[in-house]
């Protein structure tokens, strides 16, 4: 049998807009094994994950259309939705969106 080497290419895809794209394009907010809702980094925390692209639009769709938590099974703490925000707006300097 021949292994496939499609390694590293799956894709992700943003619960706010939909786009698809590698992992580092997107933002991971994680629920850990023991429930909490974490904004994933390196090393990744594993569990359940949803994608948003850094950019504050798709972070405010993601919570209007409730994916966030939807696909987490989990309301997002004030604290996570804070520092998202920060970190989508702080990238969004520069882009015309
Ligand atoms: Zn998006």
């Amino acid at each position: 049998m021949k292994k496939t080497k499609e390694k590293g290419a799956f894709l992700r895809q943003c619960v706010g807009c939909g786009k698809r794209g590698l992992k580092n394009e997107f933002i991971r907010i994680a629920k850990t094994p023991s429930g909490e809702i974490v904004i994933d980094g390196v090393p990744s925390v594993g569990g359940r994950g949803a994608y948003i692209c850094n950019n504050a639009e798709c972070l405010k769709k993601s919570l209007k259309n409730g994916r966030l938590s939807k696909n987490l099974r989990a309301e997002i703490p004030e604290s996570i939705l804070q520092t998202l925000k920060l970190t989508t707006e702080e990238n969004n300097n520069d882009q015309s969106v």
